[in-house]
């Protein structure tokens, strides 16, 4: 198997483009495809400034080393949601990480420890206020980025979601008729009203396989293993089902969620914009002015909950 470019060895074939690169062809098709998505989504500028959301997984490292490699402004925020080794070997991860492109590109990792804050890990906290441990997860990320975002003055957040991401989302979202889910769903969410940071996925193009196999040639050390808290979910099984079509036909994934962002384009203009919907709904939480629907946000809650079951 030689290179669809320069015909030297091929390290890795990508059946759903009828090609197959050397390690230097490959890399340059990963950072084309970020480019490109950057681009063709409006995500971002050269003057403006990234916060990427890493976790010590592939995605979020590789993203934020893919920025950097393309001159972008880019610092990395990390969430201790205090999982046990997990989240230990996690954080050893992306200290590793940051303290090398502190060096190389001068850029800086932000940290938030949920146990600081809430008293308790985030098992420990999701049992206390009995909520599922992945729901209470996601409300935490979802603030904390926001919060920092915000706070330290970025123009835009990135988090790694991939394409296997986006289209096992896309598949739960479509098998529930979630709609209000379905509007949410591209990879550049504008900041539609104050107190919002922008946020986009540049990855989206670029599958799971993919960024593994450039992680691992472009030397990233980061943890292989999936959250423990994440077992069994229904993202997971959407993943394997939608790869057992990817095996049997090649591009059914790309197909499945850049034909439904297709969709949403032509969409666009009749229907009434999501900033609009948004500015309709929210409004500042009471206790910490961050946009809600309700006069409380659930991360505010959530806290107020576990301070009056955690002595502190
Ligand atoms: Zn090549
Ligand atoms: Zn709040």
């Amino acid at each position: 198997m030689n290179c669809t470019k320069c015909k030297t060895k091929a390290v890795i074939d990508l059946p759903r483009h009828n090609a197959a690169f050397c390690k230097g062809c490959f890399t340059g098709f990963v950072h084309d495809q970020v480019a490109r998505a950057i681009k063709s989504e409006w995500m971002f500028g050269k003057e403006e400034r990234i916060l990427v959301a890493v976790s010590g997984g592939k995605d979020s490292l590789a993203l934020w080393n893919i920025l950097l490699k393309l001159g972008y402004r880019a610092d990395g925020l990390y969430v201790d949601l205090g999982i046990g080794v997990y989240s230990e070997q996690s954080h050893a991860k992306v200290t590793k990480f940051a303290e090398a492109v502190a060096t190389s590109h001068g850029a800086t990792l932000h940290l938030h420890t949920v146990e600081q804050e809430a008293g308790a890990g985030i098992k420990e906290l999701a049992q206390l206020i009995h909520r599922p441990t992945c729901s209470t997860c996601g409300t935490i990320k979802r603030y904390q980025f926001n919060r920092v975002a915000i706070e330290q003055n970025y123009d835009v957040m990135a988090t790694g979601h991939n394409l296997d991401d986006e289209a096992a989302r896309l598949l739960g979202n479509v098998l529930h008729w979630q709609e209000e889910y379905l509007d949410k769903q591209g990879p550049s969410l504008p900041a539609s009203v104050a107190g919002f940071a922008k946020k986009v996925k540049p990855l989206y193009r670029l599958s799971e396989r993919e960024l593994a196999a450039y992680a691992v040639l472009n030397r990233i050390d980061y943890i292989v293993e999936e959250c423990p808290m994440a077992k069994g979910s229904k993202m997971l099984q959407y993943k394997e089902v939608l790869n057992r079509l990817e095996t049997e036909s090649p591009g059914t994934k790309q197909t499945f969620y850049w034909g439904f962002l297709d969709k949403q384009r032509k969409k666009q203009p009749t229907a009434i914009t999501m900033t609009e919907k948004d500015r309709a709904v929210l409004h500042p939480c009471a206790s910490c002015s961050q946009p809600t629907t309700a006069e409380v946000c659930s991360y505010c809650k959530m806290m107020a909950k576990a301070k009056t079951v955690v002595p502190r």
